[in-house]
């Protein structure tokens, strides 16, 4: 085929997600076939070779053309390609999958249950959190609190989760079972002279006034992501996690940790809940437990709640959640041989150290700059933050597009691919593990080209 008939029938044909449609469909967009992958870069049909320094959507974690979890993938979809995972039935892969996750959560977990990507698994979670409270006898135990700019997925409860407005604008969102509460953003929501300390205060004290308002005895659970990824990429200030994880204690509420992103070995830790000593009640598991080669999903239930869940199926009969696809063998091939490769070229390491490679030479080379007002991150996750002024620390306005621009720029003048994150001023950078320190001084070296060009 002809790359001007596919884009003819690209634009004619295909609903992509998260998407200016009708500019799409006008050709007022890009619009790009890619071809093939190997480490850190990606080709197009055109034989662009780019840098791929988000990792297709901070997921491809081990790289691109890895032949053993294709290897792997093609074993499994020969021998038995398919069957489902209801009443007790399983393959190989996916009972070895779930002992491989289990051995690396922490240790009040229990058991996992698969779904296929990181939005089903979190409608999961919400459901077996509302199943626990009807069988513990308070069915009025049911709101979900999450943050602004957290990002949990894109359906009905999950895009509600979701803290960010154009995932709720026109949809009826967010359902009246889901409430926000602050972001623990401190650049950008503390005031000029709160200290780190007194923001964490105030995030808690947030929190604690919301559940007071609302009635302890209406919120079931609290989700987070231990580092905010697509509402900006936003590392909490220290001390945050622990005043948090008081607060939903005290108030005998669950804790979600959605380690979609920083499952696996993205902060340089295998968890993200190892990282910040997390406790989680639910561990939501997805991306990088494949690192994508196969869609799969995970969530990951702590002693607590899997021996409430037995005592609903013995008081009420087979408990009535489950997909077709759950434990999808070929998922769950991918997931083996994905974790193995992990362990065997010590990735979670290299996403620390050279993550941490990363973030350092990034703040040099940027930090002076006049318009950069925060460059940071953790592990392999990186996010250049651009204001109008630095002192009175004033934010461009949306409509400026500015990550957008710099985003666009780095990719014409040095193929390198980031993603300008939702409110438009913020770079992101989420590489692969197998990144290189001379591929990380090239990511840098590309965004301080872009930077001036759009930016002086
Ligand atoms: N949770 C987090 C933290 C995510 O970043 C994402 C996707 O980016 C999701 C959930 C949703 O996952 P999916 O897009 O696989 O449904």
């Amino acid at each position: 085929l002809k790359n001007d008939q596919l884009d003819q029938w690209d634009r004619e044909n295909f609903f992509h997600p998260s998407t200016h449609l009708a500019q799409h469909a006008r050709g007022e967009s890009p619009s790009r076939v890619i071809k093939t992958a190997s480490g850190v870069f990606i080709e197009d049909r055109d034989g662009n070779k780019l840098l791929d320094a988000f990792a297709g959507l901070y997921c491809v974690n081990v790289g691109y053309g890895r032949q053993e979890i294709a290897e792997a993938i093609g074993e499994q979809a020969k021998e038995l390609a398919y069957y489902h995972s209801y009443v007790g039935h399983g393959t190989e892969a996916s009972i070895t999958l779930s002992k491989m996750i289990l051995d690396r959560a922490p240790k009040n977990m229990s058991k996992v249950y698969f779904g296929l990507g990181g939005s089903d698994a979190n409608e999961t979670n919400v459901k077996l959190i509302w199943y626990y409270n009807n069988i513990l006898g308070r069915p009025e135990k049911k709101k979900i609190i999450s943050r602004w700019r957290g990002y949990h997925g894109s359906g009905l409860v999950t895009g509600s989760l979701t803290g960010l407005e154009l995932f709720h604008k026109k949809f009826d969102l967010p359902v009246e079972q889901v409430i926000h509460t602050e972001a623990p953003y401190y650049y950008r929501r503390a005031d000029l002279d709160q200290s780190e300390e007194q923001f964490v205060a105030h995030c808690a004290a947030e929190l604690e006034a919301l559940i007071e308002r609302e009635g302890a005895d209406t919120i079931a659970a609290f989700i987070g992501e231990p580092v905010l990824g697509t509402g900006g990429i936003v590392p909490p200030p220290a001390g945050y996690w622990e005043a948090i994880q008081a607060v939903l204690k005290k108030h005998d509420i669950l804790l979600v940790v959605d380690e979609v992103v920083t499952g696996f070995g993205r902060l340089g830790t295998m968890m993200g809940s190892d990282h910040y000593g997390l406790e989680a009640d639910i561990i939501t598991i997805a991306k990088g437990l494949t690192s994508a080669y196969a869609p799969l999903s995970g969530s990951i239930v702590s002693d607590r709640v899997w021996k409430v869940l037995e005592q609903g199926t013995d008081e009420n009969g087979p408990i009535g959640h489950g997909w077709t696809y759950s434990a999808h063998p070929i998922g769950a091939a991918a997931g083996v041989a994905n974790l193995k490769l992990i362990d065997e070229l010590n990735l979670v390491q290299n996403a620390g150290e050279v993550g941490t490679y990363l973030n350092e030479t990034m703040a040099a080379a940027l930090a002076d700059h006049a318009k950069v007002g925060d460059v940071r991150g953790e592990g392999m996750l990186c996010a250049v933050e651009f204001v109008k002024d630095k002192d009175s620390r004033t934010f461009f306005d949306a409509a400026d597009k500015i990550g957008p621009q710099i985003s666009a720029k780095l990719l014409e003048q040095s193929k390198i691919i980031a993603r300008a994150m939702p409110q438009g001023d913020i770079l992101g950078f989420a590489p692969p593990f197998c990144l290189t320190r001379e591929e990380a001084d090239q990511v840098v070296a590309g965004t301080v080209e872009a930077v001036k060009a759009v930016l002086g």
